[in-house]
């Protein structure tokens, strides 16, 4: 699943693209996303410019010039295609194009710009585009309930300090809720909990500040860095140019059940328990519970 890391870098990817660039036509080869794509999608899009591209948690914002908005969610395997073949300056990437027939099939929305294309394929169908006028827009169930964005400068410790004791939960499903803190998914959770030497299973309630601190530092850290990297590619991901990210090659706990700890002088080893439905993994020594 996209996670915020990845979504962050389809954005910068677009923004090179398309920011500032005339929509020309929509094609649309099926509307059956996870919402059905409003039949006057293509009708308000068509001759509008995108004048930015934003990001709130793990949804795309594209701002056209005339004051409305649509959002793109990619999530579970939704991916953004840029294909280039037009622009005779820009040497085309095959992997622009997934030639296998079963990735072509789920192509299901082009956006055709005066130099390139943009596609959204999406395997599963779990993820969705929406229209909204500009006056709507802020009342998008989508984005109204979300919490603080963790690149953000309000996510600091003592945010964090005062939110997490008014609950009376596992650290772990705190940092999954999306109206406490916005676009963490599974995989960073895990490895941020690590990182931080904090039991998936702690309450919220017993963690001193320096363990508060560390939660936050990593938080910023592993987000900074997988967008530095590139994003993940586990699962259905490919950055929007095709290349793979190279993220998860250094998760340390995620899906990593029965390896040896990775910390010196550890020796624990990584455990796997189901938490809230979702595989929790830590090392069953430095993470203290
Ligand atoms: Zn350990």
């Amino acid at each position: 699943m996209p996670e915020l890391p990845e979504v962050e870098i389809t954005r910068k990817t677009l923004q090179k693209y398309i920011e500032n660039e005339y929509i020309l036509d929509i094609k649309i080869n099926n509307r059956n996303l996870r919402y059905k794509i409003d039949k006057n999608f293509r009708k308000n899009l068509k001759g509008k410019k995108i004048v930015k591209i934003s990001r709130r948690s793990k949804y795309l914002i594209f701002h056209l010039s005339d004051g409305n908005f649509f959002l793109i969610h990619l999530g579970m395997s939704g991916r953004i295609l840029v294909d280039q073949s037009k622009n005779k300056d820009l040497v085309l990437d095959t992997s622009f194009y997934p030639s296998a027939p079963p990735l072509v099939k789920h192509n299901h929305v082009f956006f055709y710009f005066k130099k390139s294309n943009v596609i959204y394929n999406d395997t599963r169908r779990f993820g969705f585009i929406k229209f909204y006028k500009a006056k709507e827009f802020i009342n998008s169930s989508h984005l109204k309930n979300l919490g603080v964005e963790p690149l953000s400068k309000n996510f600091t410790t003592t945010f964090v300090k005062k939110k997490i004791f008014q609950f009376n939960k596992p650290i772990k499903n705190i940092l999954m809720d999306q109206t406490f803190i916005c676009g963490l998914g599974n995989i960073y959770v895990n490895e941020v909990l690590f990182l931080s030497k904090i039991h998936p299973l702690r309450n919220s309630k017993s963690l001193n500040n320096l363990e508060i601190k560390q939660l936050v530092f990593f938080i910023k850290k592993i987000l900074v860095k997988s967008i530095s990297l590139g994003g993940s590619t586990i699962k259905d991901f490919h950055n929007s140019e095709g290349k793979s990210g190279f993220f998860q090659d250094t998760f340390k706990v995620y899906a990593k059940e029965g390896s040896a700890c990775s910390k010196k002088n550890c020796r624990g080893i990584i455990k796997k328990i189901v938490l809230s439905s979702r595989a929790s993994f830590f090392c069953d020594r430095c993470q203290k519970e």
